[in-house]
């Protein structure tokens, strides 16, 4: 298919150009003297992404499935108790993981479309007087169901409640997309990975981990081998790694944060909101709702879209793919076919969005659903153009005189006449 395909699931996203260029290279050395110069770079400044002064970096190869791993089995031990939230594919997922690497999970079941339940963190904190929940898990964004939870909040419960257990985030689809403060908020164990708001391919699982996580390193008896944070630790400590690192990825993250640096974290943040809200706009106008229950749970990276029922919503991803090169994120488990997912983080503006929204309002109405054609794209227009920064006063060429139209020479008088 000539042109670009139009690639808005939640992960991977699209990778900019100077990322491509940079992780375009020749194969190196990663033994060599100049090597640590990169790794070492990229550690210290992934430290700003996550918003931590103490904490450690990890950067191991895998997706972030392998780096919620890491933050499991080199801090906990079998049987300990973990404390867990539910509401969406992602966050059940990182709990059958808890569970099957032997772990105690309490399990707090909320409806897919709402967020973590802050208040229920609190009671189950509030009555373990021994202390035997070890760690706190919360899914900072789920992505299957478009929902940003209230991390700070379980911070602040941990922190009034003086309770001692590590609070592990899953920040895949939010860090460096939508404002994660690991120092701030109390967090131990950040977990993300390469392929969403890094806009890279998929390949790193990247853990920051606080000093305190890291002190449980030495009890914490749960097996760990190829994600082992002690290995990864000696090894940083000398600018290497404890087998061969991925030299294009390394490239590409340095190339990452540069440009998240450079655009600014809290710039990036507001261009991840407008373009969000503007596709909320075009939902609203399309006459369809969202699966987040409130819009205090809005998520500025993925917006999971709910079809009427009678409509399949694996329908429309299928058209919209196959018709107009869209790739769009489909419902997963308990949401598969009443929802499909327009993915807005990382790489992105307002005229790429557009593609995605008129894409998705064309594929629709080819299913037979009744939006009005135009309806989501004019809304988003809108909103955009309302929220557009103001424009510097630039001088302008003067604007050429209207032209006349030049009199008919004799020869097209005569022509005109004939035809007549
Ligand atoms: C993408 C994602 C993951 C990890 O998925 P991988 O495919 O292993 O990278 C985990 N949690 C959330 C919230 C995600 O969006």
């Amino acid at each position: 298919m000539a042109g670009r395909n139009f690639l808005f699931v939640p992960g991977p996203t699209n990778v900019p150009d100077r990322i491509l260029r940079a992780m375009h290279r020749a194969m190196e050395d990663h033994r060599s003297s100049d090597f640590p110069g990169l790794a070492t770079s990229v550690l210290e400044d992934l430290r700003q992404i996550f918003k931590t002064i103490s904490g450690q970096a990890f950067l191991f190869p895998s997706s972030g499935t392998g780096a919620w791993e890491a933050s499991l089995t080199n801090t906990l031990s079998p049987a300990d108790r973990v404390l867990a939230s539910r509401f969406g594919m992602f966050s059940h997922l990182w709990i059958d993981m808890a569970q099957r690497l032997g772990l105690e999970v309490e399990v707090l079941d909320a409806e897919w479309g709402e967020g973590a339940p802050v208040e229920r963190y609190r009671e189950a904190l509030a009555g373990d007087k021994g202390h035997k929940i070890k760690a706190v898990l919360v899914t900072h964004n789920e992505t299957a169901t478009g929902v940003t939870s209230d991390v700070a909040g379980v911070g602040r419960v941990l922190k009034e409640l003086q309770h001692p257990a590590l609070l592990m985030v899953d920040g895949v689809s939010s860090i460096a997309s939508i404002d994660f403060r690991m120092d701030e908020w109390g967090v131990d164990l950040a977990v993300t990975g390469s392929q969403k708001g890094l806009m890279m391919p998929a390949g790193l699982g990247i853990v920051c981990a606080s000093q305190k996580a890291l002190s449980t390193y030495d009890q914490a008896r749960l097996p760990r081998c190829y994600f082992d944070f002690g290995d990864m630790r000696k090894a940083n400590a000398t600018g290497y790694f404890p087998y061969t690192p991925s030299i294009p990825m390394l490239y590409g993250l340095r190339e990452a944060i540069a440009m998240l640096l450079e655009e600014g974290l809290e710039n990036v943040f507001a261009r991840h909101h407008r373009l969000a809200e503007g596709t909320r706009q075009a939902v609203k106008a399309w006459g369809l709702e969202l699966c987040a229950r409130k819009p205090e749970w809005n998520s500025d990276t993925v917006s999971a879209i709910m079809v009427p029922a009678g409509i399949n919503a694996a329908e429309v991803i299928d058209v919209a793919y196959r018709r107009y090169d869209l790739a769009l994120g489909a419902g997963l488990a308990r949401m598969a076919g009443r929802l499909f997912r327009i993915g807005h983080l990382g790489d992105l503006n307002e005229l790429m969005l557009l593609g995605g929204v008129a894409g998705a309002e064309m594929a629709m109405r080819d299913v037979g659903m009744k939006v009005t054609p135009g309806s989501g794209v004019a809304a988003a227009q809108e909103y955009w153009r309302g929220t557009a920064k103001p424009l510097a006063k630039r001088d302008l060429p003067p604007r050429a005189p209207d032209a006349q139209p030049a009199a008919p020479s004799a020869k097209e008088k005569a022509t005109a006449g004939a035809a007549r």
